[in-house]
């Protein structure tokens, strides 16, 4: 077993990653509560897929498992949705000393992780993440939030998880699509801070897709260790933590657009977005071509989208694109915010990037 610690002083903890954690979660969680009894949240696939274990773990360790299963997709990460979820956790009585665990992906977590933030003024949580982006990316780092009709993520709270407990087992279950959007976010560690993760990926995707144990473990490894560091190091995104949304703010705008929807998922635009982040870099000139077109490549062949013109439909709007960059709320005073980069594994803030700079980029590579 795997353990990275997330060194946040007061409330470190640790990022358990093996096969089986979920076989183990009753005795890795019993001694984190003061009342032997969880509330288990989890969407209806999870809890149909792996509910009956985890819950077999929990009670086999003397932990009462409460299971609030939710509906699966995005649109749990509402208002409505957090009201129904808190009702439920409040009608368990659930208190201080017990604790909630989130059970899924990053919908899951988002959304019980503020649940458990703001339940009786904040309650601890176990993070339990069954996709591959929740395992790299959303489990780790505190950051909770639910959408709203003005834009993803705008209603949210930093409460860092008591335990992340990462089973690569579970991953075993997931949809191809949903595992290729996992490892763009993979990728974009490499990308953004550790050519040397790049080079290792560049030649083990096709292992670390087909989850070869080895390779997986390595890949969640490496990926979690990247992101403990720069959260212990800025939990709160006043400076190196911003590295982290590398192609976000080019996914973030593609994803609005599109609707927030299986036309393209959250990791498919991340994937997409990196690829036009290195592209916009060599157009400013910051970045050698032949970096762009390896973490193009690189990208494509996780089958994932690097050009605009790999989605189906009409071409994207340009200035629609620039206005969704312009309201997002990375954006301070109107001005655009991009992480660029210099090379693979060399990327840097970019604040004030000019807007007409982006619509002439996004013009040539497509947009009307
Ligand atoms: P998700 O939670 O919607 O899961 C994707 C789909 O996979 C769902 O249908 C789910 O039911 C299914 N699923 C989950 N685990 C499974 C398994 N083991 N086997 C079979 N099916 C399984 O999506 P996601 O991609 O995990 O997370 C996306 C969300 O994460 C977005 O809301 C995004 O905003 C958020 N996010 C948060 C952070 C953060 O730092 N908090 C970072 C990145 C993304």
């Amino acid at each position: 077993m795997t353990a990275v610690p997330v060194a946040l002083a007061g409330r470190p903890y640790d990022v358990l990653i093996d096969r089986g954690l979920i076989e183990r979660a009753g005795a890795l969680i019993r001694p984190l509560l003061k009342r032997p009894r969880v509330a288990v949240v989890a969407d209806e696939v999870v809890h149909g897929l792996h509910g009956a274990r985890l819950a077999a773990a929990l009670g086999a360790a003397g932990v009462e498992a409460h299971p609030v299963v939710i509906a699966p997709g995005e649109a749990a990460k509402s208002f409505a949705g957090l009201e129904r979820l808190c009702d439920a956790l409040l009608a368990l009585e659930l208190d201080r000393g017990e604790l909630v665990v989130a059970f899924g992906g990053g919908v899951v977590g988002d959304l019980a992780g503020f649940a458990a933030a703001i339940l009786k003024r904040g309650v601890d949580f176990v993070q339990i993440p069954t996709t591959l982006l929740a395992q790299v990316d959303s489990s780790v780092g505190g950051k909770t939030a639910i959408d709203t009709p003005r834009g993803k993520n705008l209603i949210g709270a930093f409460h860092q998880p008591r335990l992340v407990l990462a089973d690569l087992d579970v991953l075993a279950s997931l949809p191809r699509r949903e595992l290729v959007c996992g490892y763009a976010e993979v990728i974009k560690y490499g990308l953004l801070g550790d050519a040397g993760f790049f080079d290792w990926l560049d030649a083990n995707a096709p292992a670390v897709l087909a989850l070869d144990e080895a390779a997986l473990s390595h890949a969640v490894r490496r990926s979690v260790e990247m992101k403990a560091e720069i959260v212990a190091e800025d939990e709160r995104e006043a400076g190196r933590r911003a590295l982290l949304n590398l192609g976000h703010t080019f996914a973030h705008a593609l994803e609005a657009e599109t609707g927030f929807g299986e036309a393209l998922k959250h990791g498919e635009a991340v994937g997409l977005g990196c690829a036009l982040a290195f592209r916009f870099s060599v157009e400013l000139g910051l970045c050698p071509g032949q970096d762009a077109e390896r973490a193009g490549r690189a990208i494509a062949a996780a089958g994932l989208p690097t050009r605009l013109g790999d989605m189906a439909g009409p071409p994207f709007c340009a200035d629609a694109l620039v206005a969704h960059m312009a309201q997002d709320k990375k954006a301070e005073g109107g001005e655009l915010t991009f992480i660029l980069a210099r090379r693979i594994g060399e990327t840097f803030v970019a604040k004030g990037v000019d807007a007409a700079a982006v619509r002439e980029f996004l013009v040539a590579e497509g947009a009307r």
